[in-house]
């Protein structure tokens, strides 16, 4: 059988290129040989082999393979290129998906149809997409959780700090941690990437601050606890206090009423008297009007008490302690001097005025009949009058009214004298 004229030339290229190539091997251990190499292996010559431009050229014009891998590489570099850069743009939660796909990916034969390679891509890319936006729906979520958990906290910081003010410090702490965690908070968002890894620091805060909500609350409580218990026990003190200042001011009054106040009639005592001229003493040094002083002693009382008994003598000095209450004015002053002597001084009441006043009592108890088992018993009084002076005291105004007495008593009892009278009996 003959071959064609086309296919003997193919051949005798062929064969050429072939002795062309044996001569480079021949070449080439000649200058391995000039170069006193050892050790001479095929791969030493194939290396040597790759450097004769006659080789490349058979290689290029005979090598399919070699030049179509030539042709995808670079393609399989920039679908690489690319991964990798994805690599650095998705979340680590991704990062597996991402490197099982371009494993894949990139261990597939080159196909002849170079759409698969697109598909492939495009499925990565949706994959990175699907990826970035759920991160971003989860962002929102958490930062919308974070904005409401932090106005939550901001309305109740405001009431806390408008209603304590002398927990002044321990707010300023309780806030400080607040602002502290919120601020790391922050931080974390702009800094991270990683949803979970912002997820979980922004959790742990926001537990961090409601623990020191949990721990405050708990803290005011027992603070509210401990400040009703002390108000409580200072109210309790108070009422205590305010008991025992009341028994006390009744008790320095009675002594008060009892220290100006005669036992038996109950009318104000000698102490008293004492404090009532000093009293209108002042009145008249101001005012310059005349108030006079009256004694009045109960005629013969000896005897009634050696007819009736004491006791009848006693119930004699209660009836003329009220009768005197009965027939004097309200601002007027009595006393009981001393045994069955009484005294009245009338403010404001001239020697005149003092007559009439004196004579209206003396003739009331003349009048007024008294008696013990059917018997009468003879009660009159006499009494001596005196106009106070502005240089007088309790003393020497009770002497000038005692000496008027005694002229009563003198001059017949159950009657009236004035300091005046005393002069004209002179
Ligand atoms: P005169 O008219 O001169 O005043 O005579 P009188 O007897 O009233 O005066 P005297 O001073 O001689 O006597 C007063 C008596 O009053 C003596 C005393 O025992 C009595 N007496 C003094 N205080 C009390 C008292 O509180 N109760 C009773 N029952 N008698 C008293
Ligand atoms: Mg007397
Ligand atoms: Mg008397």
């Amino acid at each position: 059988m003959k071959t064609s004229p086309k296919i003997k030339s193919e051949t005798a290229i062929f064969k050429e290129k072939v002795y062309a190539l044996a001569d480079e091997v021949l070449n080439i251990l000649k200058e391995l040989h000039h170069e006193h190499k050892q050790q001479i292996d095929s791969k030493l010559i194939a290396e040597k082999m790759f450097d004769k431009e006659f080789v490349k050229k058979v290689l290029a014009d005979h090598g399919p393979e070699v030049s179509n891998r030539e042709k995808f590489d670079p393609l399989r570099d920039t679908v690489a290129t690319v991964l990798n850069k994805f690599s650095e743009l998705v979340p680590p939660s991704m990062m597996n998906d991402l490197s099982e796909l371009k494993g894949e990916h990139l261990s597939k034969t080159i196909p002849e149809d170079s759409t698969e390679w697109l598909d492939s891509a495009i499925k990565i890319i949706k994959t990175y997409f699907n990826s970035v936006t759920n991160r971003i729906n989860e962002l929102e979520d958490l930062l919308q959780k974070t904005a409401y958990f932090l106005s939550k906290t901001e309305e109740y910081l405001a009431s806390e700090l408008s209603s304590a003010h002398e927990d002044f410090k321990e707010n300023r702490d309780f806030e400080n941690s607040i602002f502290t965690n919120i601020s790391e908070m922050k931080q974390t968002v702009d800094i991270s990437d990683d949803v979970n890894s912002i997820k979980r620091v922004v959790f742990n805060k926001i537990e961090n601050i409601n623990k020191n909500i949990e721990k405050k609350k708990e803290l005011d409580i027992l603070r509210l606890k401990e400040n009703e218990k002390s108000l409580e026990e200072l109210s309790r003190k108070m009422s205590e206090l305010k008991s025992e200042a009341e028994a006390m001011k009744n008790r320095t009054q009675d002594a008060e009423l009892e220290s100006l106040h005669d036992n038996l009639t109950g009318l104000y005592n000698r102490k008293a008297y004492n404090q009532k001229v000093t009293e209108t003493l002042a009145n008249l040094e101001r005012y310059n009007v005349s108030s006079s002083l009256l004694v009045c002693d109960i005629d013969f009382f000896k005897k009634i008490n050696d007819t009736f008994g004491h006791h009848i003598g006693d119930l004699v000095l209660t009836k003329i302690a009220q009768l005197f209450k009965d027939k004097v004015r309200k601002n007027d002053f009595i006393a009981r001097y001393g045994g069955e002597e009484f005294i009245i001084i009338l403010p404001h009441t001239p020697v005149e005025g003092a007559r009439e006043a004196g004579e209206k009592i003396r003739s009331f108890i003349e009048k007024t009949k008294f008696s013990f088992k059917g018997k009468e018993v003879p009660v009159t009084i006499s009494i001596g009058i005196s106009i106070f002076k502005k240089e007088d005291d309790a003393t020497t105004a009770f002497e000038r009214a005692d000496k008027a007495l005694y002229l009563a008593k003198r001059s017949g009892r159950n009657m009236i004298k004035t300091e005046a009278d005393i002069e004209k009996d002179k």
